[in-house]
């Protein structure tokens, strides 16, 4: 079917729809006339006739239209003059009768027109609801594959973040591995652990890859975890960045703290990514010692707690809640999401991450809750 074929169908298909109408509002105006009409007459000369009559005409006029609505008066008023109206049985009619029947056919009129006045104003009002309504539903359309996409760009980011830190210390370790090789004589014995750093790292990325995977596919996996354990492996992982930027770190680590429940690969990632951050802070500063403490402490009841702190130059002026705003960076190529996400993650285990300014630098602190099957 071509396309004009098309549209002469669809104005068929309204001019019959508009036909049914038409009909349907004049057997409407017939019905309810002849209801009236039968109620009325079975009352047995009622005091007032007319009552039915226009209830016969408002609802006409409201279903049907208001040429229905006028053909109602006229059958109503017809209706009344024959039954009613003396002498009965005829259509005669003298001077007081055709007054009294015009009491009654005026108002019906002025009636039928208010009816059609308010059934307008009561389709246009539905027609714009609708029209707003499919605006609305359009709109929240568009709003969900926008975040969509955003949620889509924001994992690629994240992605990007994460991979890269372990990728830089790779070829970073393979770099220095070449050079103890081409060493005269080469120092295998330096090579090896170069090598050996490779193989960790890459694990890490490995692990972190396989995480972010299972992450848009399954819950985190939540274990029973020691802070302290899961701190000291994020110090043999910096090893390198640590000594590379001239940093001494201190770890203080509180005796029997209690277990917390959460993702391994995760939380590390939060204590590695604080510490980055603060060896990155210091490592603006040309002068003065370049001290990272990493510590961890019970928090009474509240829970347990790992804090970073650093002698960088502390955090940049303004509200330190605004630090963990996606995309916020201070750094030439920096992305900005990193806090973003730890804040994220330890949300999602039921905790709190905060940073503050120190009398030496800056200090980034998260709070997790003690788990409860743990003595
Ligand atoms: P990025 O490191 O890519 O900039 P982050 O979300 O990790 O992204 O950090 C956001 C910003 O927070 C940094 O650009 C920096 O301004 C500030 N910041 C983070 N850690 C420290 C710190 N230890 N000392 C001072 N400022 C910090």
């Amino acid at each position: 079917m071509n396309n004009s074929e098309t549209a002469s169908s669809r104005v068929d298909g309204a001019d019959s729809g508009r036909q049914i109408a038409a009909a349907w509002g004049y057997a409407l105006a017939l019905l309810c006339a002849g209801v009236a009409l039968a109620v009325t007459e079975s009352l047995r000369n009622p005091l007032f006739p007319t009552p039915l009559f226009f209830a016969a005409i408002v609802i006409t006029t409201w279903y049907g239209g208001s040429i229905p609505g006028v053909i109602a008066i006229v059958l109503a008023t017809f209706s009344l003059n024959y039954y009613f109206i003396s002498p009965v049985g005829s259509l005669a009619l003298n001077k007081p009768e055709i007054f009294y029947l015009f009491e009654f056919a005026f108002p019906a009129l002025l009636t039928c027109w208010f009816v059609t006045k308010r059934r307008v104003a009561e389709t246009t009002l539905r027609e714009a609801r609708d029209e707003l309504q499919l605006r609305i539903e359009k709109r929240q359309a568009e709003l969900a594959r926008v975040s969509r996409m955003l949620t889509v760009g924001e994992m690629g980011v994240s992605i990007a973040h994460e991979v890269n830190q372990p990728l830089m210390a790779v070829v970073l370790n393979g770099d220095a591995c070449l050079h103890w090789l081409d060493a005269n004589p080469p120092n295998l014995n330096e090579a090896r652990t170069a090598v050996g750093r490779i193989i960790e790292e890459g694990t890490r990325a490995g692990a972190i890859v396989r995480r972010i995977r299972a992450l848009a596919k399954t819950s985190p996996q939540r274990v029973v975890l020691d802070l302290n354990q899961l701190a000291s492996e994020v110090e043999a992982l910096l090893g390198r960045e640590i000594t590379r930027n001239h940093v001494v770190l201190r770890t203080d680590f509180a005796k029997n703290l209690p277990a917390v429940r959460g993702d391994r690969v995760q939380l590390q990632q939060v204590i590695v990514n604080l510490a980055m951050n603060a060896i990155e802070a210091m490592s603006e500063r040309e002068q003065g010692r370049r001290e990272l403490s990493i510590r961890s402490e019970l928090l009474g009841p509240d829970g347990v707690s790992i804090v970073v702190e650093d002698s960088g130059p502390g955090l940049p002026a303004g509200n330190p809640d605004d630090l963990f705003n996606a995309f916020f960076t201070t750094k030439q190529d920096g992305l900005g999401i990193g806090l973003s996400i730890s804040r994220t993650i330890i949300e999602a285990h039921g905790g709190r991450l905060w940073a503050r300014n120190s009398p030496k630098g800056a200090i980034f602190q998260f709070q997790l809750p003690i788990y409860e099957g743990s003595a």
